[in-house]
Parts: C-alpha cells; sequence; structure tokens
C-alpha cells in the first residue's frame, strides 16, 4: 500500500495547515502536506504525521521558485537564492562553454538545485581567444569568426547539448560582431534540437524583430530574456509583438525581472558600445555600486579602465509594472553578483514581486504570481528536460522543493547600496524534502540540490 493511503504513516516531514497553491490545478486552499524521499507523498485535509514538522499556519505553501536567469552560481549567491525562495537556479543566458566541466563542478551538491546553458556568448570567447574572464571584451565581441571559426563554434554549441546542457544561451549586444550568418548557425542547432535559445536581444524593436525572424527562419524556440531592461520605454508594444508572434504559432517566450535599473560589467561591449560616445549627460544613468555616485566623462574612463559591475538607470517604475504584471512574462531574477557585490534582484526578486505588486498594488492576483515564479518555467524547458515535469507543481508525486511564505509581510529589503540584505516573509524552503530556510533564516551544512539537465546522448 502506498504510504498516502495509510492512515498510520509517518512522512519525513509534514506541512500543516498552510494555504496550500498549486498553479497547475489552480487549488488555494488549506491543507496538509506529507514529504517522503525528496517527493510530495501525501496532501490532504486530514491529519498526518511525520518525523519533522512545518507549521504553516497563516503562510502560503507555493511551489519552489524556479529562476532561469541567474549569473551568479556559487554557494554564496545559492545561499541568497535560497533566503529568496528560490529552490532552482540556472544560468541560461551567459551560460558556460563547457558543460560537463560546470557540472562536475557542483558534483558534490548544492544548497539549490542548479544548470546551466551551452552559452554562445562563452564558446564564442573560447573560440576567439577572448581575455575576458566574465564577458567578452576583445575578439570575442569585436571581431567576425572566420567560416572555419562559425563551423567550431557551432560543432561546441552541439558538444555542450549532447552533455546535457539545460538549453541555448546567447546575448546579441556582448558580440557585436556577431553576423547574422553565425547567428543563424546558432538558432538552426536550437530548431533541429527543439531547445529554447535564452537570449539578450539587442534592445528596441528592431532588435526583438532580430530575435523573432531567427526564430521564425528557423523554426527554433526563442526566449527574450528580461523585456523590461531590453524594451523599457517600448515594453507594452514589445509584449504585443510577442503575444502576436504566439498567436501565430511560434514558440516564444519572455521573462522580467521588478527593478528599474540594470547591471552589467563596465568593460562590456553592451555599456562601451552605448557610453563610450554618448553625450556626456547621459553618463549620470550609471552608478557606480562602491560608492553610489553618478559617473561622468572622467569617471567613465577611470572605472572602465578598473573594470567592474555598473548599475544602470533607463527605466521607469511604470514600464517595470507593466511588464512584471503581463500574463506573458515569467518573473526570473537576472541575478548579477562579482567579487561581494551585485545587484539587490540577486537577494529580493521573488520577495519584490511578492510584496511590491501583489500585496500592495494589487496588481497582479497571488495565484498569477506563483504561476510565473513556478509552472511557467517549469513548463518552458520540460520538452528537454524531462525533470523539469516534477518541479513547479504542488501535487503527489511532484519534487518536495517547496517555498513557504507569510504573504501579509514577505518584502525585499535590499538597495542599490546593500544588495546583499535578506528579504522578510519567506520562512520555510525545502529543496528535495530537506529544509534549506527555516524560520527565515538559512539552515547551514546542508546540501540537497541536484543538477537539472537535459538527456545526455552521444553527438
Ligand atoms: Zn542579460
Amino acid at each position: 500500500m502506498r504510504p498516502e493511503n495509510r492512515a498510520d504513516a509517518v512522512y519525513d516531514r509534514v506541512i500543516l495547515g498552510g494555504r496550500v497553491i498549486d498553479p497547475a490545478s489552480n487549488l488555494d486552499a488549506v491543507r496538509n502536506i506529507g514529504l517522503l524521499d525528496g517527493r510530495i507523498a501525501v496532501i490532504t485535509t486530514q491529519a498526518v504525521r511525520g518525523r519533522d514538522t512545518v507549521d504553516a499556519r497563516g503562510l502560503v505553501v507555493a511551489p519552489g521558485f524556479i529562476d532561469l536567469h541567474t549569473h551568479g552560481q556559487t554557494p554564496e549567491t545559492y545561499r541568497f537564492y535560497s533566503l529568496d525562495g528560490v529552490t532552482t537556479s540556472l544560468e541560461l543566458e551567459l551560460g558556460t562553454s563547457d558543460v560537463d566541466a560546470w557540472y562536475r563542478e557542483r558534483s558534490a551538491g548544492e544548497r539549490i538545485n542548479y544548470g546551466v546553458s551551452i552559452g554562445h556568448i562563452k564558446v564564442r570567447m573560447a573560440v576567439m581567444h577572448d581575455p575576458g574572464t566574465f564577458m567578452p571584451v576583445s575578439d570575442g565581441a569585436y571581431r567576425v569568426a572566420s567560416p572555419a571559426q562559425i563551423g567550431e563554434i557551432a560543432k561546441l554549441m552541439e558538444i555542450g547539448l549532447s552533455e546535457g546542457a539545460v538549453d541555448i544561451g546567447a546575448g546579441f549586444p556582448y558580440t557585436p560582431a556577431a553576423t547574422r550568418d553565425e547567428l543563424l548557425a546558432v538558432f538552426r542547432i536550437a530548431a533541429k534540437r527543439k531547445t529554447p535559445v535564452h537570449v539578450h536581444i539587442t534592445p528596441g524593436v528592431a532588435g526583438l524583430k532580430e530575435a523573432l525572424s531567427l526564430a521564425s527562419e528557423t523554426n527554433a524556440p526563442l526566449h527574450v530574456a528580461h523585456i523590461n531592461s531590453s524594451a523599457l520605454a517600448e515594453t507594452p508594444v514589445m509584449l504585443e509583438m510577442i503575444k502576436d508572434a504566439r498567436a501565430h504559432g511560434h514558440d516564444v517566450t519572455t521573462e522580467a525581472y521588478p527593478y528599474a535599473a540594470g547591471m552589467t560589467e563596465i568593460q562590456s561591449a553592451t555599456i562601451q558600445d552605448i557610453y563610450k560616445d554618448a553625450v556626456d549627460a547621459r553618463l549620470a544613468e550609471l552608478e557606480w555600486p562602491p560608492t553610489g555616485e553618478r559617473l561622468n566623462r572622467e569617471s567613465f574612463e577611470r572605472y572602465s579602465r578598473i573594470g567592474g559591475p555598473i548599475v544602470v538607470h533607463t527605466n521607469t517604475e511604470q514600464m517595470v509594472a507593466a511588464a512584471i504584471t503581463n500574463p506573458l512574462t515569467i518573473i526570473a531574477s537576472d541575478a548579477y553578483w562579482q567579487n561581494g557585490t551585485g545587484h539587490p534582484r540577486t537577494t529580493g526578486t521573488y520577495s519584490k514581486v511578492l510584496g511590491r505588486y501583489v500585496r500592495e498594488a494589487h496588481s497582479l492576483p497571488l495565484m498569477e504570481a506563483i504561476r510565473k515564479m513556478t509552472l511557467m518555467p517549469a513548463q518552458r524547458l520540460e520538452a528537454r528536460v524531462p525533470a523539469m515535469r516534477q518541479k513547479g507543481r504542488l501535487q503527489v508525486g511532484a519534487d518536495a522543493d517547496i517555498t513557504i511564505f507569510d504573504a501579509a509581510r514577505v518584502m525585499d529589503s535590499s538597495t542599490y547600496r546593500e544588495p546583499s540584505l535578506s528579504p522578510v516573509g519567506i520562512q520555510h524552503v525545502i529543496v528535495d524534502g530537506v529544509s534549506v530556510v527555516a524560520n527565515g533564516q538559512a539552515v547551514e551544512g546542508v546540501a540537497p540540490g541536484k543538477a537539472v539537465r537535459a538527456r545526455i546522448k552521444s553527438p
């Protein structure tokens, strides 16, 4: 007899009396949950017993949040993400050039689940021998690849997929010398392998048109990264373009993060190409995080020689709200953390959406917010990554990745000056049945997180 049918069953852990929300079934009701062997074994109105008990009365019990876009993939950042309710953290935009090595480095286990794409940017850096550490700063960005080099890039992308990469990553503003032929080669591989290309597009309507045309010409699935920062004032029209493409049968999805400023590396092509020749007044859009100062020509040139992350103030709260509350957008943090500092979205994306847009502004229903954080990202990847069919749901048989929060209190705390502060109201986070956050505090010495990886085939 399966344990969920036995009145005398003792589960590994039970979660009692919470408001259970499952966007896959639209369940929103008080239930008790029993976890066994890393899975959800029972969801019931009956009493259940466990070796360990989480009192969830007055709290929301949701599937663990799945973040498709996180640049920090270290124990330090996995800890940040877990405190914000994230149970699966994927680096799908930049990705890696060596998928096997990336997973091997984490094979001892991490605090939360992890995964990576084969990244066009990273592969191009390898093939073009770019000396940049995080993003291309030389030939990886600025040199046109020869046909032989394009062939080498394509070969490495194929190998990455064969090694189980979650999908393909790309970022056109980071590789301005990549020709349409080179990008078509990447999209053709995506179409053949039925894998989404997770693209940081060239900003604006023209950039979205370029990505949509590459996708429709090759029939590749397309995921448009951070529509908020790629669209800015054009957010409503670009969301309409994506809606139209979907209505015409194209497999296009998008994501957003809830902050009006972006962040990237000051030495990257996307910053240098815009601000090197911009009128001096525009440099005030840039903030140097260690000091909080807005830049001028002199400080821009000085910090460009030093390198490091830069805050980019180019969006409005109104456009951010348009992106976050649109039914198309998945919530994804674009978490960014380098050398002990980074963007507050690293630590506060999910709690900010739940606090600001759901509770304070009433501009997003709780069920829809949770759908954007759980079911939608899982569904985006499940064609290629079968493990995702067991995530993003609170159902019997699903993975026991669960986030429990106080909807009346949840809110981010981080700022651009102090980006490492923990949010409030994220009370318990469970990964594979194991508590990684308890009573709002990180549990130390646990590493239940597993690799999220596509099926591995020989090329
Ligand atoms: Zn990006």
